[in-house]
């Protein structure tokens, strides 16, 4: 019997557990470099594999929205993370979310129960074999010495910025006689917890906001004009407020459709609380990613309706996001362009989210083992979402900047014909087609 061929995977997370999972279905053995429990970044807590650090929503589970129809795809394809998910859901009305421990041990024991993956506690620095075949995974929050060797040794010029982590309340310190469950137009099951806001509450709450004092930022975060550098899909809410007075009205505090189950009353602002866990004991603010300081967000946050006498569990944290600008650096596989042995994977690629980071793990990985075992690239073409995601790593930008993205269908490749209705009808044909082709490359992988 010959011996399998091994490649190397840094990072544990998302794309990283994804791509092992891939790779070792390819054919080879993997050694999958994880530098916690020893070291931690900023955000990761637990010793287990694929931590959610901030939201434990992986969003909407309709294929005619474009990350349910990636989740889709990557279930069809048999992904690990969504496999995790389906079995650790909790109730979220239309969307998917997960119960995080047990999310995370549902994957650490299916990787660690793995003979063909081998764990290495480590942080890794570099790559010392450059004949064997690596995937990069370490994630937005990467540690230094390793950043570093990407940017210097690899010669990628990477960035900086942040993301916002929002806060959990305990359930039982919640005044359920003032907030109230539903969903919203009472979609689904009545999931959420709504905290409401009549004009007056909402003023001086929105006054408190935006002049809150805010957490001291580390000179390496902050941007050319020594402000926070943030991300416009993980706004802070304080930031958003600062927008304008209505802009939280028109955003996570949107009142229509969430109409008091109770008297039928229509408020003027309400904050939506999402289920964090299984037993529905903590909550989490939707939306409320914040910098605030501590004490700030106890003071401001406690003045919502209903959250007079939170507790709060976690506070919303901030923290560095590390990407590189991948367009001319990597192909629609997620190889370098220069070192095509030398694979990216996850958030640092660009790509955005949890459900995407492991998408970009399942074509790194998948391509990994076939470039170490000296096979075809598989490219996802550009009409499924897993495709779009990747071409988009590879030519994709914004006003001619590279930013991360999450999957839309603005990415995805156009018909090339009108279609008639509401928009969602041509999502609908986006979804049928983008399926077909998901089967077809299932099944080549099959016959293989
Ligand atoms: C504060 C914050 C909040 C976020 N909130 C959300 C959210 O609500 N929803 C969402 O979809 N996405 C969110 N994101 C983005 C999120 O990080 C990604 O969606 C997802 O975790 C990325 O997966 P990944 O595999 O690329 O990285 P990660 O999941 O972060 O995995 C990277 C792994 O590499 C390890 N590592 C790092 N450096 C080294 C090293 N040198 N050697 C060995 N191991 C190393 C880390 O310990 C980690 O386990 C957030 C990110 C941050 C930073």
């Amino acid at each position: 019997m010959t011996e399998k061929t091994t490649i190397n995977i840094f990072g544990a997370g998302f794309a990283g557990c994804e791509a092992a999972w891939q790779a070792v279905k390819q054919g080879v053995r993997v050694r999958l470099h994880e530098m916690k429990p020893m070291k931690y970044t900023p955000a990761h807590h637990s010793p287990d594999f694929c931590e959610l650090v901030c939201s434990n929503s992986l969003r909407s589970d309709s294929v005619i929205n474009a990350v349910g129809l990636l989740k889709r795809e990557l279930l069809d394809m048999g992904s690990l993370i969504m496999e995790a998910a389906l079995a650790t859901r909790v109730p979220a009305g239309s969307a998917l979310a997960v119960d995080r421990e047990l999310f995370s041990k549902y994957v650490t024991d299916k990787i660690r129960g793995c003979p063909d993956i081998e764990v290495i506690s480590e942080e890794v620095t570099g790559i010392s074999d450059d004949a064997t075949v690596t995937v990069i995974a370490t994630g937005p929050l990467t540690s230094e010495p390793m950043s570093d060797y990407i940017r210097d040794t690899l010669g990628c010029r990477d960035l900086h910025f942040f993301d916002a982590a929002a806060p959990i309340v305990d359930f039982s310190t919640v005044n359920m006689d003032i907030a109230y469950f539903a969903s919203r137009y009472n979609k689904g099951d009545a999931d959420y917890i709504n905290c409401p806001m009549n004009k007056e509450q909402y003023d001086a709450f929105y006054d408190a906001l935006i002049h809150a004092e805010e957490a001291a930022l580390k000179e390496f975060d902050k941007n050319e004009q020594s402000k926070l550098t943030v991300f416009e899909g993980c706004m802070p809410v304080e930031i958003m407020a600062k927008r304008g007075y209505d802009t939280l009205r028109f955003g996570p505090l949107k009142p229509v459709g969430l109409d008091d189950p109770r008297t039928g009353e229509e408020y003027y602002a309400v904050v939506q609380l999402r289920k964090e866990n299984k037993e529905g004991t903590m909550y989490n603010l939707v939306g409320f990613q914040t910098h605030l300081t501590y004490p700030e967000q106890r003071r401001v946050f406690r003045m919502i309706p209903g959250l007079e006498n939170a507790e709060f569990l976690r506070y919303g944290t901030m923290h560095r996001n590390t990407y590189l600008n991948s367009p001319g650096f990597l192909d629609n596989t997620y190889a370098m362009l220069t070192r095509p042995n030398i694979f990216f994977a996850g958030q640092m690629t660009g790509v955005e989210g949890y459900v995407e980071s492991a998408a970009s793990g399942f074509v790194a990985g998948v391509n990994a083992a076939r470039r170490a075992t000296g096979r075809e690239m598989l490219v996802f073409p550009a009409t499924t979402m897993i495709g779009a995601m990747a071409e988009y790593v590879q030519n994709g930008s914004v006003g001619g900047r590279f930013t991360p993205m999450n999957a839309n269908f603005g990415i995805i490749e156009p018909l090339g014909y009108k279609v008639k209705g509401k928009k969602t009808v041509k999502y609908e044909v986006y979804a049928e087609r983008s399926l077909k082709e998901i089967e077809a490359l299932r099944l080549t992988l099959k016959q293989e």
